[in-house]
Formats: structure tokens, C-alpha cells, sequence
């Protein structure tokens, strides 16, 4: 693969020789160094890659990039508003219609669904239903660059929450599929929704498949012990993490409550 670009500073401008990372800035504990914008194609149109949320100076940057270049569509991994909130703005600023996985999150007549096979100057993108971190979630797969975009499937640091309108049998099956791709299609890079990129796809991918194994594993021990309510469970499992997150780790234990007990 060429041009892979992993900057030591932060996300912003990371990509591969036809995408190209724009950040946007909402930093938090759940976004990380915020939500990753990705411009994907390398001629004269573009499609655009959640256009994060509704922050204009943000939008108006993405828009400065393009430097005159069209964008067909733009893209929702998912409708979480850190992806979504400004996707009606940017559209409106751009000109291109909104396609998702979820109707409400369309802007005209088109959707997106696993399978469907978009092309932009040349370069194909292939859609992957990864649903779990949200019902809605897919990735992209572009194969000229060898990478994968992974919405909030896959983060470029920590794991990803599963969040209320997630499910965590689904998220374990994505994971499950979503290796096999990666390591049917030989992806060399993972450009993920928030953070880095990652350039051991097969690593990053046994890594997030073991560390849910090992919570379910450590849930199913806090229970034995006596645990019952879910704040119980977030004191022992999740003892270690900055109680900043333990919110984040509540919906997590939740989700691994229902998934265990459905
Ligand atoms: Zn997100």
C-alpha cells in the first residue's frame, strides 16, 4: 500500500494516498481527539465520510479542502450525532445528497447497505454491515488503498462502547466478519471513526475479539462474587478505569447483561 500516513501529532491529516483525515474538533472522553472526517478519492469528485457534528467552522474547513472538488455523497458509518449532526449542513454547503444506513438520516432518494458497491472517480468502496456498536453501522472497504473505514466499529485507541441502540451479539459477529474480510481482502490499514489509524488490521481486530471476551468472562466472575446491580459489576470489572468513563462502562456492562442473560 502506498501513502499510508500515520501523523505522531493527532489523527488530523492521517489517511492513505486516497483519504485523507479531517478532525473535527469535539474531544471527549467517548470521542476521543474527536470525530474523524474522511475525504475519500484521489481525482476531481469526492465522497465525504461523516461529516461529524453540527459545528460550522468545522464543516467550513472540510469544505476549504476540496479546493473546488465535487463531492457525489457523503457517507454515515452511523447516525450517532458526533458522525451525523452536521451532515444536513455540510450537504446543504456542498450540494450532495446524504446516504446512511437509516432512512432518518438520508437526504435524498438513495440509501447505503451492506453489499452496495459505490465508485467515485475510479475507486471502488465497498459497503460492510457491521451492526452492534449502533444498529446502524457499516464500514467501508477501498480497496486501491487496502483499508478499511470503521465508523465506531473499530477506534483507533481503547474499545468501542456499545451503545443503547447497539447490540452486543450483533457487534460480536461484526467483529467476527469483519475480520474474515480483512483477512480475505489482505486490508492493511483500519481508518477508524475516532483516533488513529491503525496499520495491523488482523492485530487490532484479535485484540478487540479477546478484550470482549475477557469482560464477559471478568462480568460473569463480579456476579459469582455477589454482584447484582450494574453499578456493582462497573466497582469490580471496571475498577481500574477513570471514573470519568464509568458511564460509558454502565451502558457497556448493560449491554453484556442482556447479551449474557438474553
Ligand atoms: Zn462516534
Amino acid at each position: 500500500m502506498s501513502g499510508l500516513r500515520i501523523p505522531l501529532d493527532g489523527p488530523d491529516g492521517a489517511g492513505t494516498a486516497n483519504t485523507l483525515n479531517l478532525l473535527a474538533p469535539n474531544p471527549s472522553a467517548m470521542t476521543l481527539d474527536g470525530t474523524n472526517t474522511w475525504v475519500i478519492g484521489g481525482g476531481e469528485d469526492v465522497l465525504v465520510v461523516d461529516p461529524g457534528p453540527d459545528d460550522e467552522s468545522h464543516l467550513r474547513r472540510v469544505t476549504g479542502h476540496l479546493e473546488g472538488r465535487r463531492v457525489e455523497a457523503v457517507l454515515l458509518t452511523h447516525g450517532h450525532d458526533d458522525h451525523s449532526g452536521g451532515a444536513g449542513r455540510f450537504a446543504e454547503l456542498v450540494g450532495a445528497p446524504v446516504r446512511a444506513l437509516d432512512p432518518r438520516h438520508r437526504l435524498g432518494a438513495e440509501g447505503l447497505a451492506d453489499g452496495d458497491v459505490l465508485t467515485v472517480g475510479g475507486l471502488e468502496l465497498h459497503v460492510v454491515g457491521t451492526p452492534g456498536h449502533s444498529f446502524d453501522s457499516l464500514c467501508f472497504w477501498l480497496p486501491e488503498d487496502e483499508a478499511v473505514l470503521t465508523g465506531d466499529t473499530v477506534l483507533g485507541r481503547g474499545t468501542t462502547v456499545i451503545a443503547p441502540d447497539g447490540d452486543l451479539g450483533d457487534y460480536l459477529r461484526s467483529l467476527d466478519r469483519l475480520r474474515a474480510t480483512v483477512e480475505r481482502v489482505g486490508a492493511r490499514a483500519l481508518l477508524p471513526g475516532h483516533g488513529p489509524v491503525l496499520p495491523d488490521p488482523i492485530g487490532a481486530l484479535d485484540g478487540y475479539i479477546a478484550h470482549r471476551r475477557q469482560r464477559l468472562d471478568q462480568i460473569r466472575q463480579a456476579r459469582k462474587q455477589g454482584a447484582t446491580t450494574v453499578r456493582e459489576i462497573v466497582e469490580i470489572v471496571y475498577a481500574e478505569v477513570d471514573r470519568s468513563l464509568w458511564p460509558a462502562a454502565e451502558m457497556s456492562v448493560r449491554a453484556q447483561l442482556s447479551y449474557l442473560d438474553g
